[in-house]
């Protein structure tokens, strides 16, 4: 998905060539990892001939939550994603792509160090947009990494900073080492946490289980989302209880959920494979997710769908 460099890119609240987007090398944002950042999906639907941003609202409101946590100035990161929130539909707009997109609202400390007050740092912001090309494969491979998922009493793992991220960089190695997919991480604790970038799910005997938000896991988007749709349109239980390790392997069924992975069945584990290889619960959820996405089922609730509906030309009303 990142191989070709885009010609576009919003910034500070211009749309402007990719390569005008910079930053000074020992700025806090290039020494120290000093950004947050969302990962947005914005499907193109053909039957309705625009995009429609998933749970735009949703990750906005979490932008802000990792700035707030992280101490960013408040007004200073207020109206820079009070612009994002209008800038990226105007944005989509001007890539012109019939193609689903990865938008990745960012924002980040530009000019300034530590500080917390108004006018101590200089923020900065952008939106990068790339297209995803097809949906990534229904089922994926896992390692259980050696690594463990960063503990709240470090950087949380509910901040969506770029600095915590590098924790995923070892696991991500170490999965294809192995020649897997896809590392899930152990706490602390030694329970399960998540991937970098997805919510685990398993399922025994009928019932889905997943890690609540107390063992270090991200308040992920898709993971609330799939909750609501087992519970109420596939009649699943759901429960959020701590797994130990041991318990993915004897697993019905295992799967991930997250804004990039959307829904897919994890084949195996360590090279076990998981359950008989049936695996109709995360497939019944991946086709209803997916449907909901592309517009050809209703979606879940008013806020699952910002379209992108194309400008109105001026002078017409
Ligand atoms: N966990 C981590 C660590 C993530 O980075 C992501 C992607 N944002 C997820 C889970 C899935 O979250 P969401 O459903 O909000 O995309």
């Amino acid at each position: 998905m990142y191989e070709k460099t885009p010609e576009l890119i919003w910034w500070n609240g211009e749309i402007v060539p990719w390569q005008e987007a910079t930053v000074h090398v020992t700025s806090e944002v290039a020494m120290r990892g000093a950004n947050v950042f969302e990962g947005v999906r914005a499907y193109w639907q053909p039957s309705n001939g625009h995009h429609a941003m998933l749970y735009w609202d949703r990750h906005l409101d979490r932008l802000r939550q990792s700035a707030r946590l992280l101490r960013f100035p408040a007004a200073d990161a207020e109206s820079h994603i009070a612009r994002m929130y209008d800038g990226a539909a105007s944005f989509v707009r001007a890539l012109n792509q019939q193609e689903d997109l990865y938008l990745r609202p960012t924002l980040y400390i530009d000019e300034g160090r530590y500080g917390w007050k108004q006018g101590q740092v200089r923020l900065g912001s952008y939106i990068a947009a790339y297209p995803t090309g097809p949906s990534p494969s229904e089922t994926v491979a896992c390692i259980v990494s050696s690594w463990r998922r960063t503990p709240d009493p470090s950087i949380s793992p509910l901040i969506k900073v770029g600095a915590a991220y590098l924790a995923f960089r070892l696991p991500r190695i170490e999965a294809q080492q192995a020649g897997a997919d896809e590392a899930i991480l152990l706490n602390t604790n030694d329970t399960v946490a998540e991937t970098g970038g997805a919510a685990v799910f398993l399922v025994r005997d009928g019932v889905a289980v997943t890690p609540p938000l107390a063992d270090g896991v991200l308040d992920s988007i898709t993971r609330r989302t799939v909750i609501h749709l087992l519970r109420s349109s596939l009649d699943i239980p759901v429960i959020e209880r701590s797994i130990p390790r041991t318990e993915l392997y004897t697993a019905d069924e295992a799967f991930l959920c997250g804004t990039l992975d959307e829904v897919r069945s994890i084949s195996s584990i360590d090279d076990l494979p998981i359950g008989s290889g049936q695996r109709l619960v995360g497939q019944a959820v991946r086709n209803l997710y997916l449907a909901m996405c592309s517009g050809t089922e209703e979606p879940l609730d008013a806020q699952m769908l910002t379209p992108v509906k194309p400008a109105v030309p001026s002078g017409t009303s």
